[in-house]
């Protein structure tokens, strides 16, 4: 299962802190994680290996939309900052778009993230 984890500069810390809180679920061998890229890097930091793409503003958005699009990417974590505003706002909506489109789980804030992941940890 491809999951991809991305978090707006004022939430990067809190994504940081969630992936290493359920580092024993996004660890197991069935779970691949995907990113934006300076958000991938925050992650490699951490520990995690991470496949990354452009960074937000640059298209890495727009890229996660595309797999999603095509079936590649499961899931969604994306750590949105509600209090600040973005140049890539239109890639912002349309990979939420894709994600109804396809009816693949988005989640837009760390406790809809939880509710996922605890999802996935009871299917281990
Ligand atoms: P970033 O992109 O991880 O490269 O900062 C996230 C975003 O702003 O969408």
């Amino acid at each position: 299962m491809e999951i991809a984890v991305i978090a707006h500069d004022g939430k990067k810390n809190d994504l940081v802190r969630f992936l290493i809180k359920n580092k024993s679920i996004l660890q197991q061998e069935r779970i691949k994680l995907i990113a934006t890229g300076t958000t991938g890097g925050k992650a490699e930091e951490a520990g995690f290996d991470v496949k990354r793409m452009l960074s937000g503003p640059l298209g890495g958005d727009a890229q996660i939309a595309g797999r999603v699009a095509e079936g590649k990417t499961q899931m969604v974590f994306f750590f949105k900052d509600p209090l600040s505003s973005h140049p890539h706002e239109a890639d912002i909506n349309m990979l939420i778009r894709v994600c109804d489109v396809h009816n693949v789980p988005l989640a837009t804030n760390e406790a809809t993230a939880q509710l996922l992941l605890n999802a996935i940890a009871l299917q281990s």
